[in-house]
């Protein structure tokens, strides 16, 4: 092999590797059958069988295989369809290295739909619909990493048709790098991102702290009487309220909001003169908004000898307040710590006054 085959393997490989240990088990799937894919069409010309039937190999196993990950529930990786799975890539390869040529070429008679197109337009055929198959994942779940798969799939595609003069090697290693890098995108949002709120998280804000300097403010907000809001709503409806409320942090003026953890935000300025003010837009914000939960059934009127029948109810409409408390970095707090502590001293102010307002260190 060539400095360039050995460099478009070991990319799909590294790929292939990251999803694993990252436990994207679908992209790994993909991956592993790209990667022996991208190894035989990189097997050099003389290398014997592999070389010359990898084309026809490709054609004869990549989509099904793809075709496979996508239709079949994402597995964990000790489990039967995971086994079943690389059953099914193991004896692929087996198949191109090791069979007679009178048995591969009664298999090429078997080529996907059957002949009826040419290979090659067949394979693409079946390429299309494991992007279709990928698009429905998307849509579902709205996860990047299911945004990537259709794009690495629509990459592959290009491959077919050799497009921009590139061939399907090619085409295979730049889709295989594209699910490498949404794999490590998708692991930066779980490290970083809360789930329920889609904002940076603690972690991030950690991280974002210890980076500081210069002048900042920061500001501690606490949803006020939460816990009571999730006994009389439920705990559904106050995600929902925690959601919105994040929603509406992440839009005030000249700050990064961060999810601290449970009910509580923070709240950073880079420019202090601004954060007072600021916080208590934030505040009349969270106050405005109005969270349409959804419908709960209510139990009609039991009529005598019956069962209650459910029909279904008024949609609540639920409102909450927070209370915020502001500090800026000043001569008497350097450190970070003592300018958060002193934002959660103001925010003890904030509630012990009655909640729903903005005190604010100078
Ligand atoms: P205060 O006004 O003094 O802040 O009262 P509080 O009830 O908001 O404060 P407390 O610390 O007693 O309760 C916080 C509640 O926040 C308790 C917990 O159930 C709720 N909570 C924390 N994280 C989540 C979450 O992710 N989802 C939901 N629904 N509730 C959460
Ligand atoms: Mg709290
Ligand atoms: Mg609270």
């Amino acid at each position: 092999m060539t400095a360039p085959s050995y460099l478009a393997v070991a990319l799909c490989a590294l790929a292939f590797v990251l999803a694993l240990a990252f436990r994207r088990h679908r992209a790994a799937q993909l991956l592993a059958a790209s990667t022996l894919a991208v190894a035989a069409l990189s097997w050099p010309a003389d290398g014997g069988v592999v070389a010359e039937r990898a084309r026809d190999a490709a054609i004869l196993f990549l989509p099904w295989c793809w075709l496979l990950a996508l239709l079949v529930p994402e597995p964990p990786l000790r489990s039967r369809r995971m086994l079943a799975y690389v059953i099914v890539v193991a004896v692929a390869a087996w198949l191109t290295t090791m069979t007679p040529a009178h048995v591969w070429d009664g298999l090429l008679d078997l080529l996907p739909l059957g002949g009826a197109l040419r290979p090659a337009r067949a394979a693409l055929v079946l390429n299309l619909a494991a992007v279709a198959a990928a698009l429905v994942h998307w849509l579902r779940s709205r996860r990047p990493l299911d945004a990537a798969i259709v794009l690495a799939l629509l990459f592959a595609a290009g491959g077919w048709l050799q497009l921009a003069g590139l061939d399907l090697r090619s085409w295979l290693v730049a889709g295989a790098a594209t699910l490498g890098v949404g794999v490590v995108y998708a692991s930066w949002r779980l490290a970083f991102l809360d789930a329920l709120t889609g904002l940076p998280n603690r972690r991030a804000l950690d991280e974002t702290l210890a980076r500081l300097s210069g002048d900042y403010a920061l500001a501690m907000v606490d949803v006020d009487h939460f816990k009571q809001f999730n006994d009389k709503h439920g705990h559904d409806a106050g995600d929902r309220v925690l959601a919105a409320v994040a929603r509406s942090l992440a839009q005030t003026r000249a700050a990064q909001a961060f999810r601290f953890g449970g009910e509580e935000f923070c709240l950073l300025f880079r420019k202090p003169a601004v954060a007072h003010a600021a916080c208590e837009e934030a505040r009349v914000a969270i106050e405005s908004l109005r969270v349409t939960l959804p419908r709960k059934p209510a139990a009609k009127p039991a009529k005598a000898g019956k069962a209650s029948a459910k029909t279904p109810g008024r949609a609540a409409t639920v409102q909450v307040t927070a209370s915020i408390g502001v500090a800026p970095r000043g001569a008497a707090r350097r450190a970070v710590d003592d300018v958060l502590k002193a934002a959660d001293q103001c925010l003890y102010k904030a509630k012990d006054k009655g909640r729903n307002q903005v005190v604010a260190l100078n």
